[in-house]
């Protein structure tokens, strides 16, 4: 969500707030619940330059919304409840589904004695090559370059590219233009490339990043012993899969379920599109999802969930608990539905 659009969105969060519009607006556009979408959950770091602050909340933040959801009376819900009320069509109150992507420490270091507290189930999606160790956390490795140089050089289509990022506001100029290039490339390896030439360049260790922020398999079966966690798939190489043929894009669900289930022992049955906006994920892998079996697929395109979502088990939109909106009332916007209607201009499905 950039530049001027996620002004204005802001913007309407703030009006629709101190408006008081948000409950207004409750009846059309609240839907019968809805699913957040978390990352991150660890203390503030000082540093200026966090490209990749958006997906992180400090543990007091999420603490404050976790007290307001219990005190909302909304049902707090496991996944398989999630899909058990569009399956049948119940809809006693309104439901609030908390999910974690990725895996990663934080969120059992940080997020877990919190959930406990409030006795709130969970969903965290695993890549499973961040457990194994192999991972490619490359929006993180594209950070650590930037900020631990002032010179970037790398070839992007072909073509040999230089940027200067000596200060803050060029560094996160320079992180915009290398994201939206890696972005715009065709296929999931050529970007892989790009970024195993940016960080063999400068120095960074992209392995790194998954052993120290990602939970490993002794440390995801613990875990998965407490009746308040679902482990979900969220593939194994966490690809855009929107860049991959339609094979890959099967073995990436397919095998990502299977090693999990060869690991933990219980075969997920809830999926977590990796990045999940519309650019990354559609109607073709909304397909394969269900043909693959998983009872529900979450994106990260934004939005409360209707009774009509039934029928589109495998398209979830999700409310994300985001770095630009560190305030609990604008949770209280997000979750009523108002803001993210206005988003999608009051459709209530999202899901082509
Ligand atoms: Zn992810």
């Amino acid at each position: 969500m950039a530049g001027v659009r996620y002004q204005l969105f802001r913007a309407a969060i703030e009006a629709l707030y101190f408006s008081g519009a948000h409950r207004m607006l409750r009846p059309i556009v609240g839907g019968v619940g809805a699913i957040l979408t978390l990352h991150h959950v660890r203390p503030a770091r000082p540093c200026q330059f966090q490209p990749n602050r958006l997906l992180e909340v400090t543990p007091s933040f999420f603490e404050q919304v976790m007290q307001r959801l219990r005190r909302s009376g909304a049902d707090i819900v496991s996944m398989d409840e999630v899909h058990r009320r569009l399956k049948e069509q119940e809809f006693p109150r309104r439901f609030v589904s908390v999910t974690f992507d990725d895996g990663y420490r934080d969120t059992r270091e940080f997020a877990y004695p919190i959930l406990k507290k409030y006795d709130v189930p969970f969903t965290v999606y695993v890549a499973t090559s961040f457990a194994d160790r192999v991972g490619e956390l490359w929006w993180l490795a594209l950070e650590a370059a930037i900020g631990h140089n002032d010179v970037i050089q790398c070839r992007i289509d072909g073509r040999e590219c230089r940027f200067e990022c000596r200060d803050v506001h060029d560094k996160r100029a320079t992180f915009e233009k290398i994201h939206g290039s890696l972005r715009r490339i065709e296929t999931e390896d050529e970007l892989r490339n790009v970024m195993r030439d940016i960080t063999a360049r400068h120095r960074v260790d992209m392995a790194a990043f998954c052993n120290e922020l990602c939970m490993d398999w002794k440390e995801l079966a613990e875990f998965a012993t407490d009746p308040l966690v679902t482990i979900g798939a969220h593939t194994v190489s966490h690809p855009i899969l929107s860049k991959l043929d339609d094979n890959s894009v099967r073995s990436e669900l397919a095998n990502c379920r299977a090693a999990i289930e060869a690991a933990l022992g219980t075969r997920p049955r809830h999926l977590a599109y990796p990045v999940g906006d519309r650019g990354a994920a559609g109607p073709r892998e909304f397909k394969i999802a269900a043909d693959l079996g998983f009872e529900t697929a979450v994106t990260t395109r934004p939005g409360v969930i209707f009774p009509e979502h039934a029928r589109h088990l495998a398209a979830l939109p999700r409310i994300s608990l985001n770095g630009n909106f560190q305030q609990p009332r604008f949770t209280d916007v997000l979750i009523s539905g108002a803001a993210t209607g206005l988003w999608n201009g009051f459709h209530r499905l999202n899901v082509a």
